[in-house]
């Protein structure tokens, strides 16, 4: 017997089913499956399924079908007769068909289409017969049909290439009916009348026979294999191989075709077309939704040209309020649909976004699919349906993306309104969410701005540590240069604050307060709208949305995803109000406390004036006593935020930077600092030149700071300590880690032990304890920490990753000046990403790795966390998971984006669950 080449669906039966995806496409096992299945048996249109085989077969033998095709496809087309009473190419009662192709996965709008296959001069008369003598329509079938067919059969899968699309067939056709439209006045397709539509059939034909040298075929059959054939040959068409190329769909697939009895909505006023889910896809509300048109054809309603109306009551808008539903115009219909899409959901399990047609009074179910929706109606249905019943905990954990998470936690621009303007320039997404304003180029502006009550935007080359008040004053930041770790992208994404940067097409004039992009010149005061997710510049003042009020139903879910992960997640929080909204979002502890932003922004003028002093001090007596100046600033700080997380670990990093970067530039700050040390300007000026480093990422910091002065070291021990011990006393729970940072050998951290042991010692005899609960450890940011991390280990008793620098000083990527290159390194596909984003798994990961396994061959118990910006990414978080590290610790904001990527990556490595 021949091999099974067709699959039948239609009236209650199919031969496939929704698992033969591979062999049917997605279009024809979804198909089948609502036709045939037991609890579906849905009113599809029959058909019949040619399969992926074939075309795999017509390939491998120069464009022939296999044995015994022919015979099947009669035989499936027999069978689709008898079920719908006509006959193929009947003069009398014609049966016309569609024919469609099907991958496996979906390659939307990438390959063929052809309607109303069977429509010859001997069945026209048949057609309008059926349509109950309705010329107008039959004829406009026609030319559609001559249309598509001239242009997917005669012309593409030919192989004949026109010049330019100008003078492709498609577009001559069109240009035909645009002149008869013109001549008659018309604005409209629908302004065409019967006479009018059997002229432009003929003048298509002989435009046909004069461009491609051949007739348009008056025979059924023919139309219907050449209809095939041309199905199969979209699969080698130039846009379906380059899309496969770009999504990694193997070329040996091969497509399915589906061949399908046509039903129309454009029969009359008994007859509609349209669109529905089977829940809000914009809200995730429980409720069917839709849209339909009467009297029209599917294009018709994507093409957008009359507008739809609502399904029900509950799908009005502001835009359709007026129009008449399906459940008010047609009742008993609208009632069978409403039950079709219920069926359709709790089979499916999963949203479904459906296709029908209403033909003459008779509802078909063209299409069901999973319906595609946006981030808040993403986890409000998983949340529903896991509590319905009809999905596991663990299906509605994957059934949410991380990046649809993240549209709950900021405000972003409508949708609808993004998708109709064009961006104006294009950068990194280095914090996300939308926001609107007017530009500023100054932080100073932007405050003074923000005070009147205006909304701004800070545009700068790229911003620094002075910038911070402005930052916190704009609703969003943008930057010509700098990369992912840059740092208004690292205090960005601090906040939860929009921000883009490296967007190197903007010129900035600070001078006249202009930008130059694109041949465009924006001023001061002028509005941008900026969506940070993506990257996207826009002109002007697009509509936005917050749907970051849905809190509880954020919680709900993040309560899922803690049942399942093994990562803890911590938070990366420098300020006691930030590690309270870090709690808030669930964050189990601080993983990194960088000490050095308490001398940024709100509040930091005093500590950073006697930092400063400290810095210029040349003795270490003057040294000595700038800092202790600075002792009860910085104990505050470090008190203030053990007590917001009390209970929990926090891990407070040693001062880090290099020392210059304090160093002020305003010339009367100078001139105060002098009079202070009581030392000339001059000589202020030379212990200042004396700061200056060539390399300061690779210079004076991190412990280097804490050999050369240990004082500085023991000054902020001692802060640790006291504050914990007076906590204790409180009655309260502090539990420090105290954090080495920029180390590569285990001397370093003798070093800075020796200190940390004798300052405990003190604590403990002035406060009268037995203990105070801390740890101390290193991070490990520079390739060498890594490959002796088992002696790091002897003293460490955690290692932070911090992969910002581990990154830059393991590619030896400045992290600043990567916008300069990475862009063509991303072109040329040198690098596959931007690795100061995702973690190079292959390279930086592998030093990870490394450092894990030393590191734990010496200490068993070795608590490893993540603390660099990779800590919130969720492909990051999922490598985090696989090497074995016990935490993760990113910015607030994205504390619930690590909490579902950790979860999900429990889920991943089970195999408990499928896609
Ligand atoms: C890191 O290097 O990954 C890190 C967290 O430290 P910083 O970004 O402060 O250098
Ligand atoms: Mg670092």
């Amino acid at each position: 017997m021949a091999k099974k080449y067709v699959y039948f669906f239609g009236a209650g039966k199919a031969e496939g089913n929704e698992s033969m995806k591979e062999l049917l496409g997605g279009k024809g096992a979804n198909l089948a499956e609502m036709a045939g299945h037991k609890d579906l048996r849905l009113p599809v249109p029959p058909g019949f399924t040619i399969t992926t085989e074939v075309c795999t077969y017509y390939y491998k033998h120069n464009r022939t079908y296999p044995k015994g095709l022919k015979e099947q496809v009669q035989k499936a087309l027999r069978r689709v007769e008898k079920i719908m009473g006509r006959r193929f190419g009947d003069p009398d009662n014609p049966l016309l068909v569609s024919v469609r192709s099907g991958a496996r996965r979906s390659m939307p709008g990438m390959m063929e289409t052809v309607l109303n296959i069977g429509l010859t001069t001997k069945t026209i008369p048949g057609l309008i017969k059926q349509s109950g003598a309705n010329e107008r329509f039959v004829y406009d079938a026609y030319r559609r049909l001559i249309m598509m067919y001239a242009d997917v059969v005669m012309e593409k899968a030919s192989g004949i290439e026109p010049k330019d699309e100008e003078s492709g067939i498609r577009r001559q056709l069109e240009k035909i009916m645009q002149q008869m439209k013109e001549k008659k006045g018309y604005k409209a397709d629908t302004d065409l009348t019967a006479e009018d539509l059997k002229e432009l059939c003929q003048l298509f034909k002989a435009k046909v026979r004069e461009v491609l040298k051949r007739d348009f075929p008056d025979e059924p059959y023919q139309q219907l294999w050449e209809g095939i054939g041309a199905v199969f040959a979209s699969w080698q068409g130039k846009r379906a191989v380059s899309y496969r190329r770009i999504e990694g769909i193997p070329d040996d697939w091969g497509t399915a075709v589906n061949v399908q009895t046509m039903v129309f909505g454009n029969m009359g006023n008994d007859s509609a077309t349209g669109v529905a889910f089977t829940r809000n896809p914009g809200n995730g509300e429980k409720e069917f939704y839709g849209e339909y048109l009467i009297n029209a054809q599917g294009e018709d309603v994507v093409a957008g040209i009359r507008t739809p109306a609502p399904i029900n009551e509950y799908s009005k808008s502001e835009y359709n309020k007026d129009l008449l539903t399906l459940e008010k115009a047609m009742p008993k219909i609208y009632k069978e649909l409403y039950n079709y899409q219920k069926r359709l959901e709790k089979h499916y399990r999963d949203m479904q976004d459906i296709e029908f047609t209403i033909e003459k009074g008779r509802l078909f179910m063209l299409q069901c699919r999973v319906g595609k929706r946006n981030g808040l109606a993403a986890v409000r249905m998983a949340y529903d349906m896991y509590k319905e019943g009809l999905i596991t905990k663990e299906e509605a954990i994957m059934r949410v993306s991380p990046a649809q998470l993240d549209e709950l936690l900021h405000p972003i621009i409508d949708p609808k309104e993004e998708m109709s303007h064009k961006p104006l320039a294009k950068g990194l997404p280095a914090g996300p969410g939308g926001a609107c304003g007017q530009i500023v180029f100054t932080a100073q502006d932007a405050v003074e701005w923000k005070k009147q009550g205006k909304k701004v935007i800070l545009v700068r080359e790229e911003t620094n540590p002075e910038d911070v008040e402005g930052m916190r004053a704009a609703e969003a930041i943008l930057t010509a240069r700098g990369g992912m770790t840059s740092h208004a992208a690292l205090v960005a994404r601090g906040w939860g604050k929009c921000c883009i940067v490296g967007c190197s097409s903007l010129h900035i004039d600070y001078i006249r307060k202009e930008i130059h992009v694109d041949g465009k010149v924006l001023k001061e005061g002028d509005w941008i709208t900026l969506n940070g997710t993506k990257g996207n510049v826009y002109e002007g003042r697009l509509l936005m949305m917050d749907v970051s009020a849905e809190n509880k139903l954020l919680n709900d879910f993040l309560k899922l995803c803690d049942k399942v992960k093994k990562l803890g997640i911590r938070t990366n929080a420098d300020t006691p109000e930030d590690a309270l909204r870090a709690r808030q979002f669930g964050a189990e502890g601080i993983g990194l406390f960088r000490t050095e932003h308490m001398f940024y922004g709100k509040g930091s003028e005093e500590p950073l004036y006697i930092l400063r002093k400290m810095i210029i001090s040349k003795t270490e007596e003057e040294r000595k006593k700038a800092l202790d100046e600075l002792f009860p600033y910085v104990k505050n700080d470090i008190k203030g935020t053990l007590e917001a997380m009390d209970g929990l670990p926090v891990v407070i990093r040693l001062l880090d930077p290099p020392l210059h970067e304090f160093v002020p530039r305003e010339p009367q700050k100078l001139v105060q600092l002098a009079k202070d040390l009581n030392i000339t300007l001059e000589e202020l000026s030379k212990r200042q030149e004396a700061l200056h480093e060539s390399n300061p990422m690779m210079g004076h910091r991190g412990v280097r700071l804490g050999i050369t002065y240990p004082e500085i070291t023991a000054m902020q021990v001692r802060a640790i300590f006291e504050a914990a011990a007076e906590l204790i006393k409180e009655g309260k729970n502090p539990y420090p880690e105290i954090m080495i940072p920029v180390v590569s050998d285990i001397k370093e951290l003798k070093d800075q032990h020796l200190i940390v042991e004798k300052v405990y010692k003190q604590t403990l005899t002035k406060y009268g304890l037995k203990k105070i609960k801390y740890m101390f450890g290193t991070m490990m940011e520079i390739p060498r920490a890594s490959l002796v991390a088992d002696k790091l280990a002897q003293l460490a008793s955690f290692f932070s990753f911090g992969t910002n620098d581990l990154t830059q000083m393991g590619f030896g990527f400045s992290r600043d000046d990567i916008g300069a290159f990475l862009p063509d390194y991303l072109e040329k596909g040198i690098l596959p990403e931007d690795p100061f984003q995702t973690i190079d798994q292959e390279g930086i990961g592998e030093l990870i790795k490394i450092g894990i396994e030393r590191g734990r061959k010496t200490r068993k118990n070795l608590e490893v966390g993540i603390c660099g910006e990779h800590g919130g990414e969720p492909r990051s978080v999922e490598f985090c998971h696989r090497v074995g590290m016990d935490y993760v610790s990113c910015s607030p904001f994205r504390v619930p984006i690590a909490k579902l990527a950790a979860a999900q990556a429990v889920l991943k490595e089970k195999k408990k669950w499928k896609p």
